[in-house]
């Protein structure tokens, strides 16, 4: 079959190979390398494998690469998706060793050495795992459809939706107990995304949208932020997490440490002692298992599902085969896991395809080493936490720290002014421009409105 119709015809099953079959890249006596998911890790090693004597196949069951330590910004009607997210194959246009498959992994036949995908198998010389990782209920997947949780674009548009949808049902709602739990979130997890989230849905009820109603008053929203463990933050020093407390609860925010969720209901959230709190919108930020690629793979894994892999980053037994980012369990000199952050995916990325190109020249390479830049948290205008080594940093500056970072390592000038400007726009007007309630919306049941509308919003 000639290649044209290996495009023509995306649902045949297909393979794609190093003996001339259809579509792979470059002379067909070059070793194939697949890599699947084009996060931060498996973009890197496609990346890293640039100039390398390889054919390249990267598959992702999506066609864009997302940015997502700003996809709380989506949920909370900062930026827009296309800020944040961009297509795979632009950002690799301009690689000739690598083709494109937008397809969902399935599994991994070891001994065809083949990797199983919605669109046929694909043969391989070399196979990368960088599936990254999606939630974990801790046993309790009942909850999902209660409590979303934030991994992708669609999770991240859902969430806006869940959370503008509130505010536009408490305005039709007669009752004020039916209003006030409509005006109440819950985030459940005082993690980085948890308070992130926690900090954004308390600047726009009280800035962006309590000027838009009239029969509510969006600034008596009740943002609740919920953490099992004693403190937020608990991978930052006891200094900033107290420090982001405190932003957080001048922000209007009720912080509950050592309170873990025992019930999430459609209307409701359980702590242990049996306390169950009304609240209409509830978040997960709380858990995060790995990916499946260590079962597809039949290897050892840790508790959260990660793959343990062998210092180089492969799999134990299966030198041609590695696991990266956050599908794989490895840790660091001092013994300590390395943590589940983009940086760390990178550089498991530039270190697989560093053992790659070793292999090929017939040299060999060092273990991976992960050297950890530091950790921050944003928590809302002019407040952020910052470490890095014994350099801490709180505060504006903290804040202008993490801005310029995340900037930075956005993908293409065009989103770093894109997502600059907005940021510029929403400090200077305290507005939100994607405030968009997308996809289809039940009407609320309008009832008896209130009579008095003034009396339900005080004057500022
Ligand atoms: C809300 C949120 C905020 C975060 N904030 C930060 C932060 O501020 N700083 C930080 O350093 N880290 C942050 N992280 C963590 C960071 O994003 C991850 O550690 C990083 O993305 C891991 O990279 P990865 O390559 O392992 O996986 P990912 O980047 O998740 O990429 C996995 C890719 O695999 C694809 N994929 C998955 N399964 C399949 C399949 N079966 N078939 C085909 N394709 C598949 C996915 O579509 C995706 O493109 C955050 C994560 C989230 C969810």
């Amino acid at each position: 079959m000639p290649a044209e119709d290996s495009r023509d015809e995306p649902h045949a099953p297909e393979r794609i190979g190093t003996e001339g079959e259809p579509g792979a890249p470059g002379p067909a006596t070059r070793p194939h390398v697949v890599i699947v998911g084009a996060g931060f890790g498996g973009l890197q090693v496609a990346r890293g494998l640039a100039r390398a004597p390889v054919n390249v196949t990267l598959i992702d069951r999506h066609n864009y690469h997302c940015f997502q330590p700003l996809l709380y910004q989506v949920a909370t009607a900062t930026l827009s998706p296309a800020d944040i997210a961009w297509p795979i194959r632009h950002i690799l246009s301009r690689q000739s060793n690598i083709t494109l498959l937008m397809a969902r992994a399935e599994g991994v036949d070891r001994d065809r050495r083949e990797i199983l995908t919605s669109e046929g198998p694909i043969r391989f010389d070399f196979l990368v795992l960088a599936t990254g990782a999606t939630h974990s209920y801790f046993g309790h997947e009942e909850w999902a459809r209660f409590a979303p949780g934030l991994k992708n674009i669609e999770d991240a548009t859902q969430l806006r939706r869940r959370i503008l949808l509130a505010f536009e049902r408490a305005e039709v709602a007669s009752e004020p107990d039916t209003r006030r739990r409509l005006l109440s979130f819950a985030i459940i997890g005082g993690g980085p995304t948890g308070v992130e989230l926690a900090g954004s849905i308390a600047e726009i009820s009280r800035h962006a949208l309590a000027p838009d109603f009239k029969r509510v008053d969006p600034r008596t929203a009740r943002i609740l932020l919920i953490e099992a463990g004693e403190r937020l933050l608990p991978a930052l020093p006891e200094r900033l997490s107290a420090h982001a407390r405190e932003r957080l609860e001048a922000m209007g925010v009720e912080v509950l440490t050592g309170r873990p969720v025992i019930d999430i209901g459609p209307d409701h959230v359980t702590l242990e002692g049996g306390e169950s709190l009304p609240v209409a919108t509830k978040i997960w930020a709380a858990g995060v298992r790995a990916s499946p690629a260590a079962q597809w793979l039949g290897a050892e894994t840790d508790r959260a599902g990660r793959c343990r892999v062998e210092p180089d980053l492969s799999v134990p037994g299966e030198p041609d085969i590695f696991v990266i980012g956050d599908a794989a369990a490895i840790t660091d000199r001092q013994g300590k896991p390395v943590p589940g952050i983009a940086p760390a995916a990178k550089q498991m990325g530039d270190h697989v395809a560093a053992v790659i190109e070793a292999r090929l020249a017939g040299t060999t390479s060092p273990g991976f080493r992960y050297r950890h830049a530091g950790d921050l948290a944003t928590i809302g205008r002019n407040a952020a936490v910052v470490k890095l080594g014994r350099f801490e940093l709180t505060g504006f500056l903290g804040w202008m720290f993490w801005g310029i970072v995340h900037v930075y390592f956005l993908v293409g000038a065009r989103n770093r002014i894109t997502v600059a400007m907005s940021w510029l726009w929403n400090y200077l007007t305290y507005q939100r421009a994607a405030r968009l309630i997308t996809g289809d919306v039940e009407p609320a049941p309008v009832r008896e409105l209130p009579p008095d509308p003034a009396s339900l919003h005080p004057p500022a």
